[in-house]
């Protein structure tokens, strides 16, 4: 297969202006300048450029998308009682499709999700033809599919034998965060990641100022260290958030390799400061910019990530020059592969590279004229302008028509699915136990 007629961005050095660029199976072959070297499918110009790659998330959180938007304590009076009460392996099936064609519609072609019934999650994944990372949560707290910590470990181990090898779902363990596992249960996990080698660890990380102040005061040591002194902080471990660190922690991620999944408007909604990304980034560690789970940032497609993301760093750095477009599109591509441990497959476009990648239109008014392609599509795309989306040399959306999934039947669950939700979100609201 050849696409031609194309404005290529490879990510992988410079534009191409027109260009084209053919598939061999699930790989890309070659790229070249104007005229095609055969028969060819016409691209009019649009832009072709690698999909995005979102390095963490909660996929079946879409249908809590909205919900306790301005309660600063949501996390433990909203979010754990309502997945206690209400989250099966069904509705698990229903959100991670809503956030599946959300995706593949936005120009996501790689998702990473810790959440509960990975299993299932995995099959929705690969039905939609989507790349992604599924991790079994493991957490102190009573989870909606385990109960004890004990049986997530054997959920993360039967996730491993069943996915390990597949060609576009990557199993793997979610520890949710330092303060709701702890030190042992982090060791561990380490333990159990040296038995399954190559499978990444997502943690949150450093996320709240309460975190900061539980690792202080039971442990003396700041959450990063905790992580460290467990042996988990290393490569393939995607460490969401890194809001709250030191000098010396930020020297620590920077010189493990482990990678920052970046989540700005998860962050700004939730009144934490800005995470010292330019920091990270020029002490080299991998930075990848993510979407969060619907609940805490909305929207599951990258550009509603990259205007919030660089925007945080010139108020933080007091600065225009901070984080420039074409850094945080690198971020959105190139960093979240290399966070995920992908760096080497996807996030560019280039011979050997898995073909995972987006056409977008640049011929709505509110982006031309197209004077700094970084700019036009961080400052001024929406995910509406992507036309069709590809993983593995696979169209999964064309003309915006998805192929892999049914909209309507989906659109019709997850509203009738919400609805269920209602008698104990009235409960939680009166206070009830
Ligand atoms: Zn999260």
């Amino acid at each position: 297969m050849i696409l031609a007629n194309a404005r290529i961005l490879p990510m992988d050095g410079p534009e191409i202006p027109r260009g084209w660029l053919r598939i061999d199976g699930d790989s890309i072959s070659e790229l070249g300048t104007g005229d095609p070297p055969g028969p060819a499918e016409d691209m009019g110009g649009d832009l072709i450029m690698p999909g995005f790659v979102n390095p963490h998330g909660h996929l079946p959180m879409t249908l809590f998308r909205g919900l306790a938007e301005e309660v600063d304590d949501r996390l433990f009076r909203y979010i754990l009682p309502l997945e206690r009460a209400c989250v099966t392996e069904q509705v698990v099936r229903i959100g991670t499709r809503l956030a599946l064609l959300e995706s593949i519609r936005g120009g996501v072609t790689t998702v990473a999700d810790m959440y509960y019934f990975e299993d299932a999650i995995a099959e929705e994944l690969a039905a939609s033809g989507l790349r992604g990372l599924v991790g079994q949560t493991v957490a102190t707290f009573p989870a909606p599919d385990v109960s004890g910590v004990d049986a997530g470990f054997d959920r993360a181990s039967a996730l491993a034998d069943r996915w390990t090898g597949h060609p576009t779902v990557t199993p793997g363990i979610a520890p949710h965060a330092p303060y709701s596992t702890g030190p042992e249960i982090l060791a561990r996990v380490a333990a159990w990641s040296e038995a399954h080698p190559g499978l990444p660890v997502q943690i949150h990380l450093a996320e709240t100022a309460d975190e900061i102040a539980w690792a202080a005061r039971e442990h003396g040591r700041s959450t990063v260290e905790i992580v460290r002194d467990a042996g988990l902080l290393r490569p393939g471990l995607v460490a969401a958030h890194c809001i709250y660190l030191t000098d010396a922690d930020r020297e620590a991620i920077a010189a493990s390799g482990a990678g920052v999944a970046h989540c700005p408007r998860a962050n700004g909604k939730g009144g934490r400061p800005t995470a010292p990304i330019t920091d990270l980034l020029a002490r080299g560690a991998p930075v990848g910019l993510a979407a969060d789970g619907a609940m805490s940032g909305n929207t599951l497609d990258l550009f509603s990530q990259m205007a919030p993301a660089t925007i945080a760093q010139k108020v933080a750095n007091g600065t225009r020059a901070a984080l420039p477009p074409s850094e945080v599109l690198a971020m959105a591509t190139v960093g979240g592969a290399r966070v995920l441990g992908m760096g080497d497959r996807i996030g560019r476009l280039a011979p050997g590279y898995r073909a995972d990648l987006i056409r977008v239109a640049l011929d709505d008014p509110r982006q031309q004229p197209v004077w700094d392609l970084a700019a036009t599509l961080v400052f001024s795309t929406l995910p509406s302008d992507v036309r069709a989306t590809m993983v593995g040399g696979r169209w999964l959306m064309r003309d915006r028509q998805v192929l892999t999934l049914e909209v309507d039947a989906i659109l019709a669950d997850a509203r009738q699915t919400a609805l269920g939700f209602g008698a104990k979100i009235a409960e939680i609201d009166r206070g009830a136990p």
